[in-house]
């Protein structure tokens, strides 16, 4: 299996969820997050198709690339700034320079906060981006699901009922 961009996001959100979605047991589709996500991407920047391409390659989908100032955009619904979504767009630009694509930057873009970050790969980023993807392997092929996270992120998680379900009818 290839390490991808929503591994990288997942691991530094939750590695029961990391585990859940790479091992194939995957119930995004049920999460209001994941539609108000799209719908954020569909009307914030309505004219953003049109500008920007849409770049698939090596296990990473970049929905707005300015490929004249290389350039990465990436748009987020959250109402705080997370690690995950920082690493997310650091992949990015570490897969396009694996293919031959230097120089690269990142734009992180919150449209709820009317906030931008911008994001840059740093020797110590590669690095640390190496021994993610071993780590990340290593989870995603144990036999044993991660512990669960018992965070307040939990209730707005797709895999709640998954990971709560039994706990709760136990009470
Ligand atoms: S509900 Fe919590 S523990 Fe379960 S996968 Fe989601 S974040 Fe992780």
């Amino acid at each position: 299996m290839q390490v991808t961009a929503t591994h990288i996001n997942l691991y530094h959100v939750c590695k029961r969820e990391l585990w859940l979605h790479a091992n194939g047991i995957n119930m995004e589709h049920t999460s209001d997050l994941v539609y108000d996500g799209k719908l954020i991407h569909e009307t914030s920047y309505p004219q953003r198709s049109e500008r920007y391409e849409e770049v698939a390659i090596d296990g990473i989908k970049i929905d707005y690339y300015d490929a004249r100032n290389k350039v990465i955009h990436e748009i987020k619904r959250s109402d705080k700034v997370e690690p995950a979504h920082m690493w997310q767009v650091k992949y990015y630009i570490y897969v396009l320079e694996r293919n031959g694509v230097k120089n690269v930057t990142g734009i992180l873009e919150y449209p709820t906060l009317r906030q931008t970050t911008n994001v840059e790969l740093t020797d110590d980023d590669r690095e640390k981006i190496d021994q993610m993807e071993k780590e990340i392997m290593k989870i995603i092929r144990s036999d044993n699901c991660p512990p669960m996270l018992h965070s307040k992120i939990c209730k707005s998680c797709s895999y709640y009922d998954f990971c709560y379900v039994k706990e709760e009818k136990t009470k």
